[in-house]
């Protein structure tokens, strides 16, 4: 394929799809292109671990749009075909021998897994999650596996963790750190997490590094690890993070540091290239941040068409807020609790219903839930503007959250 092109996505994931789908809604009247390694129309990742993991979910089902939304709003999506060159200085890219020339180029390429040792990932029986095809190949050895070791205490960990267990599997979750969900949120929701799992029947080995995976035949059957425990698995899940998809951008001379370097408009430091999505390292308050959230695709996909047709505000900010579904619990994080130096508790922990309310010098920073989505909805409300919002008021169940985010109070004066 040789063509010309306006704007050119390179990915047709979460934030490349929205992108697409938010430069026509804005008036873009050029040609859009995505160009996608995967060959499935873009569809969603999170149920990925949860519902489609049980079944609950088909196929069809994940896609973000059937085929007639992109054909009748003009978004041409070259899938199954990977960029393999950046040229900036005469705006082309590349994909094998596919050559697309683009006046606006943004890149959604996010993130893919951290392996184990190339030895170990080979082995059969270790699986891992990031795309429909890994999903597919899980839930059949779910099927037929009854001993499960999950390599890593974050959000795949446990919600894969989660499903084998509500499938009746044996499940251990090894972590590397002291505690589970380190990147994400509070060692007070961690702790509470891991005690619903371990309610639910699950295992926790922590300061635990796979040291060996042995196997009978190819196929695995036990997990050794550094501290010298050994457990017996026929399935090994990994879920040890991801290394953001950068090298593209590297490649074309553009700034890369933990993701792609992009300024406080989403642009590289090429301005006719954007970057967004799992794979943008942007400005946050306290220095350059990368987020891997459903949500920060999706604002800064939404904010970058804006900047595209030439309609955006002066600079791209938004509160990070995500989810996670595991058992019956639903954590709902809004903001990033990860600076604070006060905590407050809403709620009875005990019931199960409660939200930690995290302050930084007085101010409110961040709320976790869980199964409160009205907190985390107020907590959205709030962080959205500066909030005055005191620790008491945030302790206190009988002050009414609504009424003091309707009144306008959460503005500094
Ligand atoms: P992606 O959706 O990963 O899309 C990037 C696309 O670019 C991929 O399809 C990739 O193949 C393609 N690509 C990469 N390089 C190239 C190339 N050179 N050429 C062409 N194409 C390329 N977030 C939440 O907020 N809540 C959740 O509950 C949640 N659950 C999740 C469950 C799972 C199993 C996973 C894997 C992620 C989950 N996430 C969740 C995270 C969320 O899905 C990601 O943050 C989001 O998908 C990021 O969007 P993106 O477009 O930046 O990257
Ligand atoms: P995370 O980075 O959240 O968690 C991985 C955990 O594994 C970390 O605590 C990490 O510790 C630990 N770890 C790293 N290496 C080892 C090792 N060798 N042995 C044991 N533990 C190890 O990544 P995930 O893999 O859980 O998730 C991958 C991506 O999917 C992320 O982008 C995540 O946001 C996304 N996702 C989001 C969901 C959600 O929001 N609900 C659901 C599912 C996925 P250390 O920090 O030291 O590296």
């Amino acid at each position: 394929m040789n063509a010309s092109a306006g704007l050119v996505v390179i990915g047709a994931g979460q934030a490349a799809f929205q992108l697409a789908a938010s430069a026509r809604a804005a008036g873009y009247q050029e040609r859009i292109i995505l160009v996608g390694a995967e060959r499935e129309l873009p569809y969603q990742r999170p149920p990925l671990s949860k519902a489609y993991l049980l079944g609950k979910t088909t196929r069809e089902g994940l896609a973000f749009r059937k085929q007639e939304f992109f054909d009748s709003n003009r978004i041409e999506l070259c899938l199954g075909h990977v960029a393999t060159k950046i040229d900036s200085h005469d705006r082309v890219l590349h994909a094998g021998s596919a050559r697309i020339e683009f006046d606006r180029l943004v890149i959604a390429t996010g993130a893919r897994n951290r392996k184990l040792r190339d030895d170990l990932a080979r082995l059969r029986g270790v699986l891992s999650l990031r795309d429909l095809g890994d999903a597919d190949q899980l839930a059949d050895a779910l099927r037929h596996a009854s001993r499960i070791v999950v390599i890593g205490g974050g959000f795949i960990g446990l919600e894969v963790a989660a499903v084998a267990r509500s499938l009746g599997k044996e499940v251990v979750v090894a972590e590397a750190q002291r505690r589970l969900l380190g990147r994400a949120v509070s060692p007070q929701i961690a702790s509470r997490i891991q005690r619903r799992h371990v309610e639910m029947g699950i295992e926790f080995l922590f300061q635990s590094m796979v040291a060996n995976i042995e196997a009978d035949h190819g196929r695995v059957s036990a997990v050794h690890f550094s501290n010298g425990s050994v457990r017996h698995a026929d399935l090994v899940i990994v879920g040890i993070g991801v290394e953001v998809t950068d090298t593209l951008a590297a490649d074309a001379g553009l700034a890369v540091g933990n993701g792609i370097r992009v300024d406080s408009s989403l642009r590289t430091t090429n301005p006719a290239i954007l970057a967004i999505g799992d794979c943008a390292s942007f400005p946050g308050e306290d220095g350059y941040l990368r987020l891997e959230s459903v949500q920060n695709a999706v604002d800064q996909a939404r904010y970058a068409a804006q900047v595209i047709v030439g309609a955006a505000s002066l600079f791209y900010r938004a509160v990070p807020w995500f989810w996670s579904d595991q058992y019956d619990m639903r954590l709902q994080m809004a903001g990033l609790s990860s600076a604070a130096d006060q905590f407050v508790m809403r709620g009875d922990a005990e019931s199960g219903q409660f939200s930690l309310f995290a302050f930084r010098r007085g101010r409110l920073i961040a709320v976790e839930s869980v199964n409160s989505p009205a907190d985390h909805v107020m907590a959205r409300k709030m962080l959205e503007g500066d909030c005055r919002l005191s620790p008491n008021e945030a302790a206190d169940r009988s002050f009414d959250l609504r009424s003091f985010v309707k009144s306008g109070k959460r503005e500094i004066a």
